[in-house]
């Protein structure tokens, strides 16, 4: 059995009830209802492409999101029932998927930010995450904030970039309180050997999943 189906099933999650997508570094998300189910998990049936989030307001419902260093951001609204993952690279994190990923919930669904809980998962460290001076220019560009925030300069010439709290930032903006954004405190890169990380093995190693959703 894939590994992703036994996964689910550990978890008791109906993987015709789980929904996938195919992560392009950009920011598009995607609303999906429960003809979905199934897609990127079921044998045949193709993931959402070209898609780094996933938002959906059927109770039963799973979403499904793979990382390696990358940060699984998962959201739920209790009030309404409404659930979201989001992958956020530096790319998206730069183009700020976090805050649209809340903004698309408001409109699909009229959810109120203010009862948004949000938990950033496994996710590397700003301590293990080097980057030179491109990754910078580009924030530069992009980013709302301050880069100052969440680059630390190092003495080679590189930065330490903090793409936890750079999500942080940004959650807080789009309204969701800053009380009910979690984190696991899990660096992917110093755990790779419960996780898995991009920066620590290679491109090529696996990618562990986040999966959220509420019960039928
Ligand atoms: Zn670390």
């Amino acid at each position: 059995m894939p590994r992703a189906r036994l996964f689910l099933q550990r978890h008791q999650i109906d993987p015709h009830r789980t929904v996938k997508c195919r992560l392009s570094h950009g920011t598009r998300i995607t609303p999906v209802s429960l003809s979905d189910g199934g897609r990127g998990i079921i044998e045949g049936r193709e993931p959402i492409d070209a898609t780094d989030g996933l938002i959906t307001s059927h109770p039963g419902l799973f979403l499904y999101l793979i990382t390696a260093d990358c940060l699984p951001v998962l959201v739920v609204d209790p009030v309404q029932r409404v659930v979201g993952i989001a992958h956020a690279g530096w790319r998206g994190t730069a183009a700020d998927i976090a805050g649209k990923l809340i903004r698309q919930m408001q409109m699909a669904y009229h959810v109120d930010p203010a009862h948004i809980h949000v938990l950033i998962g496994p996710a590397i460290c700003s301590q293990c995450y080097e980057v030179g001076q491109d990754v910078r220019d580009v924030f530069q560009q992009q980013f709302a904030f301050d880069p100052k925030l969440i680059f630390s300069s190092k003495l080679n010439g590189k930065f330490d970039l903090d793409l936890i709290r750079a999500n942080r930032l940004q959650l807080q903006a789009a309204g969701v309180p800053a009380a009910q954004i979690f984190e696991t405190g899990i660096c992917t890169k110093e755990y790779s050997d419960r996780y898995y990380s991009v920066r620590a093995e290679g491109l090529e190693t696996g990618r562990f999943a986040s999966v959220i959703g509420f019960t039928a």
